[in-house]
């Protein structure tokens, strides 16, 4: 569909007017937007009518239950409304400015103390209408509020008074925008703005006309009128985002092809078959999900999401092998070296006892042959690995990134499993795919991207909204929960390191984290030997201590992680390097040195290197200040993952996980991944019906305009990114 054809269309005729319209409406038709304000409107990122409309209120003042000057108490932080009947600034004797403005109401007087805002002598000029919230105290005889907050609102009518955000800097004020968007939508109304959401989606939910939305959101009659009007633009939002993920996943199904393989066979009833336990209910339902992605030809791109511990190499190994069952290769990479080196061990004991048919050999069948590529590996090794790789005698190639480099071609790619622990980007993703493409069928590899992050669903579903989702959402049995504390000052540590050696007397294994040092990892690496040195030399010298940082060779890191597996060290002393994938079933303690500078997921991470046994585990988490970090406390309370990620998006307030932007990348202003959950789930299931049945949105133009209007090329890659 012709965008601009679109565009002119409705520019000439009387339908009503869409985004589009109003993006290409520009400012200076507003009443009362002149040279200076335009280039302030700028500067605030605001270009268009649409722009102008789109700046919603951030708060709302309801006239009907404020207090009048005469009610007000002292102490109390309220919010008046009131008149400026004058302002005069001075300097202080220690040469501050002090601006003193009186204001009023029609039951008493108050004044108001600026320090060092010389502005706003200019800003507040008498007669001037304006919300001030603030504490009264009596000084020198007179009721006085100091720097309080203050908002023109102008000569506003109405009960409800919109708060607009503000610029002192710039200069534009809510009583600004509040003028200017009351004038947009009053040029708004003859022709009224078109809903580009089908009405049967709408109405479903219960929500109202964007139009409506829009008037309410801005001129509430009633305060909470606001609620439904933010709902229904906030779904517009995520339905945008939703459609945008959608759309790729499918455009993507439609232009690939992709292998069907067989999920039943002699290789994987023998992987199940030698299984020492029972799969759990989650491994079972998961490994179904997936069979069934892989025995279809359309290519699967699903994300494991599982919390430490919850069993996810079995399912990659269960789902790499029919891939090599139907003769096809499989790769798995992980972010680390350490994290492939320990899926080295693991996958190859899970396949040490299996067979694959083989006529070239005397007895028909022969053992799998499983290589490990990382930059570590060199020379004549690392050459008979490549040359396996590309001839196809490499069944599955375990990895780092070193597996996406040009070099390395296979000859059949048919599953990829990227165990990604937030660490890879869709990029690398969909390089370790092509790789794929490359090989003679140029068929896609089924694509299982693994996390051991939980993502909280609302999360998952728009930063991973072009995957498939499993989630193994329950623990092998048989592990006892691990007790977690918080210890403070140099007794607790005591105590701590007493009942540590304790377990080691037991027999039992330590981890001791270092000290997280962002900045620098030779600072990191010192504070590690430093930690290593004192304590083999104090708490811990009676027994066998390693250390594992990130600047040794894989060499000495496999070396040491091979006498700590064994038992030949007691406590292993590391840096963050152990976050991910180590699985020692004996260590039952771990402890973390200044746990407050990590956060939530990372302690969590590390936490869940211990608890991998039957035998009871502690963790302690070691703060050097006595005030409890809130990211601590939720650690201590608590040992589900999914519930620590929806703590940890409280915590760090969900800005962090859409960057901010003016519109498009987040385009996210309103809706909130942690309130609007509802709206989210709606959004995912209407946009795979509208696609399903649509998949160029051929039949609804104006929305698949405003798709191409609202998201850049950009921001489609930002949001397969992150
Ligand atoms: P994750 O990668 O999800 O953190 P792992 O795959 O490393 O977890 O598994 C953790 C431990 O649980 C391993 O020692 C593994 O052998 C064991 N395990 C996996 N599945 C089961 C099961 N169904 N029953 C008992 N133990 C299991
Ligand atoms: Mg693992």
């Amino acid at each position: 569909m012709d965008n601009r054809c679109i565009h002119i269309c409705s520019a000439l005729s009387n339908s009503p007017l869409t985004y589009r319209d109003l993006d290409q409406l520009g400012l200076e038709r507003i009443k009362g937007i002149g040279e200076k304000s335009l280039s302030a409107l700028e500067s605030f990122g605001i270009h268009s009518v649409l722009d102008l409309i789109e700046t919603y209120p951030r708060r709302y003042i309801d006239r009907s239950n404020m207090a009048t000057l005469s009610q007000m108490q002292l102490g109390v932080d309220t919010l008046v409304m009131v008149q400026v009947v004058s302002s005069r600034s001075m300097r202080t004797q220690r040469g501050k400015t002090m601006v003193t403005v009186t204001v009023a109401d029609d039951t008493g007087k108050l004044s108001l103390t600026f320090f060092n805002q010389p502005w706003r002598e200019k800003q507040l000029q008498p007669g001037m209408e304006v919300a001030v919230f603030g504490r009264a105290e009596m000084y020198r005889g007179y009721r006085q509020m100091t720097n309080p907050v203050v908002d023109r609102i102008g000569d506003q009518t109405g009960r409800v008074v919109p708060i607009y955000p503000q610029s002192e800097k710039v200069r534009i004020s809510s009583w600004d925008l509040a003028r200017w968007i009351t004038d947009a939508l009053a040029k708004c109304e003859p022709r009224g703005i078109e809903d580009p959401i089908p009405d049967d989606v709408v109405s479903s939910h219960g929500l109202m006309s964007r139009h409506d939305a829009l008037r309410k959101i801005h001129r509430p009659d009633v305060v909470d009128d606001h609620v439904q009007a933010r709902r229904r633009l906030a779904f517009d939002e995520v339905l945008r985002v939703q459609l945008m993920l959608v759309g790729k996943k499918s455009q993507w199904e439609r232009e690939s092809a992709g292998f069907s393989h067989a999920t039943t066979g002699h290789l994987i009833d023998g992987l199940f078959s030698a299984l020492p336990f029972p799969l759990t209910g989650a491994q079972r339902r998961t490994i179904d999900e997936i069979y069934n992605d892989l025995g279809s030809s359309r290519p699967m791109h699903r994300l494991l999401q599982g919390d430490v511990g919850a069993g996810k190499t079995l399912v990659a190994v269960a789902t790499m092998l029919a891939a090599v069952q139907g003769g096809h290769q499989a790769a798995i990479m992980a972010p680390t070296e350490v994290l492939a080196d320990q899926h080295a061990l693991g996958i190859r004991a899970l396949l040490a006892s299996l067979k694959i048919a083989d006529e070239g050999n005397l007895f028909g069948d022969r053992s799998l042959r499983v290589e490990l590529l990382t930059n570590k590996v060199t020379g004549e090794e690392r050459k008979s690995i490549l040359a396996g790789i590309a001839d196809g005698s490499v069944d599955i190639a375990i990895g780092t990134h070193a597996l996406i480099q040009d070099k390395v071609s296979f000859a059949s790619l048919g599953v990829v499993v990227v165990d990604e622990q937030h660490r890879f980007g869709v990029e690398q993703r969909s390089r370790l795919r092509d790789k794929a493409l490359q090989s003679e069928q140029g068929l896609v590899p089924d694509v299982l991207v693994m996390t051991a992050t939980p993502i909280p669903r609302t999360a998952a579903m728009t930063v991973y909204g072009d995957l498939d989702v499993s989630v193994l959402d329950e623990l092998p049995p048989g592990r006892t929960p691990i007790v977690t504390s918080r210890v403070s000052g140099p007794l607790e540590m005591e105590m701590m390191w007493g009942s540590v050696r304790e377990l080691l007397k037991k027999g039992q294994q330590a981890y001791v984290v270092c000290p997280l040092v962002e900045e620098s990892e030779k600072l990191e690496v010192a504070s590690a030997h430093e930690t290593y040195d004192t304590l083999s030399s104090g708490e811990l010298s009676d027994y066998s201590v390693g250390l594992l940082h990130g600047r040794m060779s894989s060499k000495e890191k496999e070396s040491v992680m091979t006498s700590f597996r064994q038992g030949k060290l007691d406590v292993l002393v590391a840096t963050t390097v152990i976050e991910v994938g180590v699985d020692v079933p004996n260590s039952t303690t771990m402890v973390i040195l200044d746990a407050d500078r990590f956060g939530i997921a990372q302690l969590h991470q590390l936490r869940g290197r211990v608890g991998r046994g039957a035998l009871a585990s502690q963790c302690y988490l070691v703060t050097q200040h006595s005030d409890p970090s809130p990211r601590v406390e939720a650690l201590v309370a608590s040992t589900d993952g999914f519930e620590l990620a929806e703590e940890d998006l409280r915590l760090r307030g969900e800005g962090t996980i859409m960057g901010a932007r003016q519109k498009g990348q987040t385009d996210l202003t309103l809706a909130s991944l942690q309130r609007d959950l509802d709206l989210i789930q709606w959004a995912r299931q209407d946009a795979v019906r509208i696609i399903d049945a649509d998949p160029m949105l051929e039949s609804l133009p104006h929305l698949r305009d405003e798709l191409d209007l609202l998201f850049s090329a950009e921001d489609e890659e930002f949001l397969f990114k992150s």
